[in-house]
């Protein structure tokens, strides 16, 4: 069939969104671009109690971050809206009568006591075909007595009712067709009289076919109700307008089987969340990708390659190229190990890419959060300083680890290098080291480093221990980029300044 591409991602707010919903966002957003179809963003908030304030918002804001772009939602409007599912009930009940007059679904009146009773009185009990009529509901009971409860103000659900003995087939995109029997179904709660709301099926039933969704691309989790979503279709006469079904693969722990919980991030030290969640009920925060230093290319190329493939060896995809490249044909079944290492690999890559000024921003807080305020330099100063180190960072705050001396000289100083390049004769060299330093031409890098070198090969010094000696002084530990790099940006007087300090500063250490 060839019709307009419409999907829809469908968070309830219950929650920060987890990383799989993330994904799961992404391949919808991914997948409609590519059609030149419509991401439609629906709020499920049908279940009160599960409703968790600031939720919605951290959905938006997750999204946006991310580039993830809705075309229809509770914000951006629509033509199918209300977008947000609390707002809807009027169609809900609607669809429940529609439902109830065709007799595919009933009344019932069974309180949790009497469900509780009947569980414990029949092994694997199952509101269904065989147990319905043994039930308070209005197939059991006269119509009469079915309305007088009613006027009476007790308290109802209307079930499904869900035929015996039917194949029922799913068309799976991704896993082909799957048929199950109804009978494993139970009639499912389809809408409640106590809070006036419908269920999760109902009204996701009802909003993918009004919404005109033409694809539901989901997590797996969901895959056991779609049977009852096709029949539920089939009982409001939508059969030829049923959307297809894409199951997503499940998201599993790094390290071992079952599904990728938060408690892998707490134990293996990573987020679940795209952004960082403050629970409002205990203030218990949880980390997240953005606070947690990563750019949200490097999580969207990650995400996307956990459960797709491009069909070659590619990794680095940006947004749009994801867009031209991805299929479902190329979706995996198995479920995709959450390799949060790779997120990280990721993300040193897109920060090679980032041109040092962008960088060098994203560095300022960090220089701030350690008590340097980035307006004592020149802005060339930070961005030169970052350029020269960002080949070793995966996140933007290891770059104070690599490029800090170039803002705080070093008071202490690396005591495995002393020990191994701080001789009784290093302090005198230093000092006709700063000698040379001071007395040559031009500092620059490209100037400065043959006459040094050539001085110490004259000199017959050990090259490596007074390189390293040198470099002790001016970054307090024996690693950085090149060392007549540094010395050329830090300028003539404060190389010297580190040299003179160090020789005052750092103990011979004793022979031992
Ligand atoms: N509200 C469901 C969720 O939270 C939607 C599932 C679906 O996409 O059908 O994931």
């Amino acid at each position: 069939m060839n019709r307009e591409v419409r999907v829809r991602f469908a968070p309830s707010p219950t929650g920060p969104l987890h990383i799989g919903g993330v994904r799961t966002a992404l391949y919808n957003y991914l997948f409609a671009r590519q059609h030149g179809g419509t991401m439609i963003l629906r709020i499920e908030d049908t279940d009160s109690q599960r409703f968790v304030p600031g939720a919605e918002d951290y959905i938006n804001e997750a999204l946006h971050w991310l580039g993830i772009e809705i075309d229809e939602g509770v914000r951006e409007g629509g033509p199918y809206g209300p977008y947000k599912q609390s707002e809807r009930r009027d169609i809900y009940r609607e669809h429940v009568k529609m439902l109830l007059d065709a007799g595919k679904a009933y009344i019932a009146f069974d309180t949790p006591a009497e469900l509780e009773a009947a569980r414990a009185a029949t092994p694997n009990f199952q509101y269904d075909a065989s147990t319905r009529g043994t039930m308070r509901n209005s197939l059991s009971m006269p119509a009469d007595e079915v309305q007088k409860r009613i006027d009476n103000g007790e308290q109802y659900v209307v079930r499904f009712k869900v035929d015996a003995g039917r194949a029922v087939e799913v068309n799976d995109l991704i896993r082909g067709k799957v048929v199950i029997k109804s009978d494993i179904l139970d009639d499912k709660v389809l809408y409640k009289s106590a809070d006036d709301l419908p269920t999760y099926h109902l009204a996701n039933i009802v909003d993918d076919h009004l919404m005109k969704v033409s694809h539901v691309i989901r997590g797996e989790e969901w895959l056991p109700s779609a049977p009852l979503h096709v029949l539920l279709y089939e009982a409001f006469g939508w059969a030829d307008t049923m959307p297809d079904f894409v199951h997503l693969p499940l998201l599993l722990k790094p390290d071992g089987k079952g599904k990728l919980s938060k408690r892998d991030g707490d134990r293996l030290g990573f987020p679940v969340f795209p952004l960082l969640w403050t629970d409002p009920a205990t203030g218990a925060v949880s980390r997240g990708y953005r606070e947690d230093g990563y750019l949200p290319q490097a999580v969207v190329n990650f995400l996307a390659l956990l459960g797709w493939n491009p069909g070659d060896d590619t990794e680095i995809m940006g947004m749009k190229e994801l867009i031209d490249r991805f299929s479902l044909s190329h979706c995996s079944k198995a479920g995709a190990k959450f390799a949060y290492e790779k997120g990280s690999w990721f993300n040193h890559q897109y920060l090679q890419t980032l041109p040092d000024n962008e960088l060098s921003e994203l560095f300022k807080p960090v220089m701030r959060e350690h008590g340097v305020n980035p307006d004592d330099f020149d802005n060339e100063y930070i961005i030169r300083a970052v350029g020269m180190v960002k080949s070793r960072i995966n996140f933007v705050r290891d770059l104070w680890d690599q490029a800090r001396f170039f803002f705080v000289a070093p008071t202490e100083y690396e005591a495995k290098s002393v020990k191994k390049r701080w001789s009784a004769e290093t302090p005198a060299i230093m000092d006709e080291l700063t000698g040379r330093l001071a007395a040559l031409p031009d500092f620059s890098a490209a100037a400065a480093e043959t006459p040094i070198l050539d001085w110490i090969k004259e000199k017959g010094y050990h090259m490596g221990n007074v390189m390293n000696a040198f470099r002790l002084t001016v970054v307090g530990e024996c690693k950085g980029p090149h060392m007549f790099e540094i010395t050329e940006l830090l300028g003539r007087d404060e190389t010297i300044r580190r040299i003179r300090r160090g020789i005052d500063c750092i103990q011979t250490p004793a022979e031992s």
